[in-house]
């Protein structure tokens, strides 16, 4: 225990040191944080669909009627008609022949790398990839390929250097939205090169579903290239409101997975609430409401971004409702967002590993149920709190 307490102190020591807060209520635009009402700009609840009663409501209706458990993995005790259901109502959404649901987001890219990729293959990964990502790579145990961020050149490099060696399958995987900083990948320039190099292209929607493009089909909506992604992951516990994820794809890629994939094999199913609350959130995605709701959120965005980017801050290239400001190091970033916390707005300060030494942010996501007056205030607050370091 001893050697354990002095890594805590360590971390403490470095401005490092993690720890968990208690919310009260339903996640919305204000939240009570320790017995404090405060304004919530760290939730991916983007389209305010965690605590919508339309959602709650087909949760509470599905486990009084299947009840609350799965009560096996899906492969041993069956699947629900409720899974069967939700994964068509995936595949139409995103346009792909058939669709698996993950128990996260997390299960699913270490899944879906881990079931598709083996020794023989080769991964080129984005260098700002999320965590499951990186972590699906290594399960697979494929030769990954690290390439710098967003920087189509340098990946082309590296497929044309390894062309001449290639032996097995090849991969492009990316985040469509990227997490801690808010930009969008080059999909269209990685469909064009996964296309000239026979790879697959796998996007990471996690923040891009629901929330972006015309319809919400997400990144590849937005940057008009969806029907060229190979493999469509998304998550259903961001802009969706509820919990899970899944995979859009091809029916023999679902197929390998259901035979292949741990995570999915070895891990009890979703439960019916859970289930019940993801179709209840793609119809109201497809609903005029939904369409209300991204119109809110990009104007949001706007009203919170445009002081900062007056005041000249660096938002790490951000285009989305992610919207990162960064400090570079730890403590100063830290201290930043105790004394925001002090002013009622509640934000992360992210620090390594999630990003890159010297990369330190304060990370802010605005949410469609914001009041822009209050976010425009947020904004300036921010400002003054930043002004007044030294
Ligand atoms: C949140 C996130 C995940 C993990 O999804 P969970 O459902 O929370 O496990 C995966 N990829 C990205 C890019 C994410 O932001």
């Amino acid at each position: 225990m001893e050697n354990y307490r002095r890594e805590l102190a360590d971390l403490d020591r470095a401005g490092m040191l993690r720890s968990l807060r208690t919310l009260e209520g339903a996640q919305g635009p204000r939240v009570l944080l320790d017995g404090r009402e405060v304004l919530l700009l760290c939730s991916n609840n983007y389209l305010g669909l965690a605590g919508h009663p339309r959602l709650a409501r087909a949760a509470a209706d599905a486990a009084l009627e299947f009840g609350a458990g799965s009560g096996a993995s899906r492969l041993v005790s069956g699947s629900l008609a409720l899974h069967a259901e939700l994964e068509a109502r995936i595949a139409a959404f995103k346009g792909t022949e058939a669709a698996l649901v993950f128990n996260s987001g997390y299960a699913a890219n270490t899944g879906i790398l881990q079931g598709l990729a083996g020794p023989d293959d080769l991964i080129f990964s984005d260098a700002l990839n999320h965590a499951s990502i990186i972590d699906g790579c290594r399960l697979s145990r494929a030769r990954t390929l690290v390439y710098p961020h967003g920087d189509v050149d340098a990946l082309e490099g590296l497929m044309r250097r390894a062309q001449p060696a290639r032996r097995g399958r090849w991969f492009i995987v990316t985040d469509g939205v990227f997490s801690m900083d808010g930009d969008l990948a080059p999909l269209s320039e990685l469909a064009a090169l996964k296309e000239r190099y026979d790879a697959l292209l796998m996007v990471d929607d996690a923040h891009g579903t629901g929330a972006l493009g015309a319809t919400g089909r997400g990144s590849g909506e937005a940057l008009g290239c969806l029907a060229r992604i190979d493999l469509h992951m998304g998550t259903l516990g961001k802009a969706l409101g509820g919990f899970g994820a899944f995979l859009a794809a091809s029916r023999p890629i679902i197929d390998i997975l259901v035979n292949r994939s741990r995570p999915f094999i070895f891990s009890t199913s979703l439960p019916p609430a859970v289930l019940a609350a993801a179709l209840a959130a793609f119809d109201l995605v497809d609903s005029e409401e939904g369409r209300s709701r991204r119109e809110r959120l990009e104007h949001n965005r706007e009203v919170f971004a445009a002081p900062l980017r007056a005041a000249g801050l660096d938002l790490c290239g951000s285009t989305t409702q992610i919207l990162p400001i960064l400090t570079s190091a730890p403590q100063p970033t830290m201290a930043a967002a105790r004394a925001l916390l002090e002013r009622g707005i509640f934000l992360q300060g992210i620090r390594p590993p999630t990003v890159p030494e010297g990369r330190c942010r304060l990370r802010a996501t605005v949410m469609s149920d914001h009041d822009p007056q209050e976010l425009a205030a947020a904004a300036e607050t921010l400002l003054e709190v930043l002004r007044a370091q030294p």
